[in-house]
């Protein structure tokens, strides 16, 4: 017995060294994905910091079991790495929203756990300890299945259009006065197994319905809130365990997560407390009968003609361009149009395709130089002296509508205004709207050409016609 005491007196303060370090490294990690050149160096400082953490957590006396906990590992691991190397760059979002999901599970399953089985406490110690229960599994909860519905919209399994119950905003504003009712009950009652439970299944709904209201083209948002809940709910856990490492990390994702919510909102001029209450104040209604008109076709021989008459040329990439991967034949068109003495420019949105950056990572690995590659901001007051401008399948993210119709789903999003150029090429498969479900009608302006098929082998066949 002594020497066990004398070993975990030994052992401690390393395993304390440890989380720190691994701490330390986490937020040199973030530090380091916050800028592009930066951010291989970034995941490796995340890599290792885990490691530690891992390792630190395993050798700490207290943990009883560790063959189960090495064959968790070994089974966790080998899922991971299996699901990692096959993920396509597109499904990067999806793969995010499933693993939040995780993160909400596990905090649910540590806050019933700490409430059935806990070291002896009494007075404020016990009330504390019971907040920290309740608020560990509300939270875990609603990331949960907020995560679940998020994932499915984002793989297509759920519609993106926002679901709009009637009285959605007093049904989310009473689960939240029942389920703080029901703090107060549990805490009186000095713990209260069907109380929790009640809330529980309450913060499940809630999280669920939180999510279905909010619509596509406020995804980014929701992911990025999602992941801020998750952290939330991760340092939660880590009160409950009595585990420093975790409650730091925990904070650090929490934070960072709702800081990203936060500027993402401004640049999608969208109300931070509306997208977190739900979509609270965007009943709009999508009327799909309306007539917008006829569309006009082109080929690649057409718009191969049009680019080598121009002088400048923008390039707005979109999600079909990811998915297409039309990345590489793109930089090939733009090498060539430089090359003619043509100025070509990128204009990137910063929600075009299904993850923050997705562009500029597509662009970055085809080797288009960074230089060229301009922000929305940047450039959008410099289309109307733009010959051409080819909408490699973007969608949402250049829909007039945003500015134009005040009752669009997307209304007041800042979008690339690619239609004050002098020729628009549109590249599609279909005449479908884009994620947010909403018909586009820049594709009917008198400017624009559809040029149908998949982008890259449309920009293929432009670069053998040039
Ligand atoms: P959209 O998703 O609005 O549209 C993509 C377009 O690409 C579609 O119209 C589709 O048309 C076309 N397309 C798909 N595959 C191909 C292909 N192989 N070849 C040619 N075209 C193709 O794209 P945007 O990038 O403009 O907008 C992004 C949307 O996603 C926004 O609503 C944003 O809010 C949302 N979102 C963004 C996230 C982020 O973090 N960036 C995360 C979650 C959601 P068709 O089928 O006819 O070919």
């Amino acid at each position: 017995m002594n020497t066990l005491i004398e070993s975990t007196s030994d052992i401690m303060p390393l395993l304390n060294g440890a989380y720190f370090v691994a701490a330390i490294l986490f937020i040199f990690s973030l530090i380091g994905l916050s800028k592009q050149e930066s951010a291989e160096h970034g995941v490796w400082y995340g890599i290792v910091g885990m490691a530690i953490a891992l390792v630190a957590t395993v050798m700490n006396p207290s943990v009883s079991n560790i063959q189960m906990i090495l064959i968790a590992m070994v089974i966790g691991g080998t899922i991971g790495t299996w699901f990692a190397l096959r993920v396509e760059m597109t499904q990067m979002p999806e793969l995010v929203a499933m693993l939040h999901s995780f993160v909400g599970l596990a905090a649910v399953a540590v806050g019933f756990n700490s409430f059935i089985e806990h070291e002896p406490m009494s007075g404020i110690m016990l009330n504390i300890h019971l907040v920290e229960v309740f608020l560990g599994v509300f939270i875990g909860a609603v990331t949960f299945t907020g995560s679940i519905v998020a994932f499915g919209k984002l793989r297509g399994i759920l519609s993106s259009k926002s679901l709009m119950l009637p009285h959605r905003h007093k049904l989310n504003l009473l689960a939240g006065i029942v389920s703080f009712a029901l703090m107060i009950y549990f805490v009186q009652q000095q713990g209260n197994m069907t109380a929790l439970l009640i809330m529980a299944a309450i913060a499940l709904v809630f999280g669920w319905h939180l999510v279905a209201s909010i619509g596509g083209a406020d995804m980014p948002v929701v992911v990025s809130m999602l992941n801020s809940y998750s952290g939330w709910a991760a340092a939660a856990a880590g009160f409950l365990l009595g585990n420093d490492l975790l409650i730091v990390t925990g904070a650090l994702v929490g934070s960072s997560g709702a800081i990203l919510s936060y500027i993402m909102c401004k640049a999608m001029n969208r109300s931070f407390i509306s997208v977190i209450a739900g979509g609270f104040g965007t009943d709009v209604v999508v009327n799909s009968d309306q007539d917008y008109g006829e569309h006009v076709e082109t080929n690649a021989e057409e718009v191969a003609d049009m680019l080598v008459n121009a002088k400048s040329v923008i390039i707005t990439p979109g999600y079909g361009m990811a998915v297409a991967q039309a990345q590489y034949p793109v930089y090939e068109l733009t090498k060539n149009l430089r090359d003619k003495g043509i100025e070509v420019r990128f204009g990137i949105h910063p929600v075009a395709g299904r993850l923050p950056g997705h562009m500029n990572v597509l662009l970055a690995e085809a080797k288009v130089p960074y230089d060229i590659v301009l922000e929305m901001d940047e450039l959008n007051d410099d289309f109307d002296e733009t010959d051409v401008v080819l909408v490699i399948g973007a969608n949402d993210t250049v829909n007039p509508a945003a500015l134009d119709d005040p009752n669009s789903p997307i209304a007041g999003m800042p979008v690339l205004e690619v239609w004050n150029a002098k020729q628009v090429i549109a590249f599609k498969r279909s005449m479908n709207p884009g994620y947010a479900g909403v018909q586009n009608p820049l594709f009917f302006k008198d400017n624009t050409s559809m040029l149908f098929g998949d982008a890259k082998a449309s920009v293929d066949n432009i670069v053998k016609a040039l």
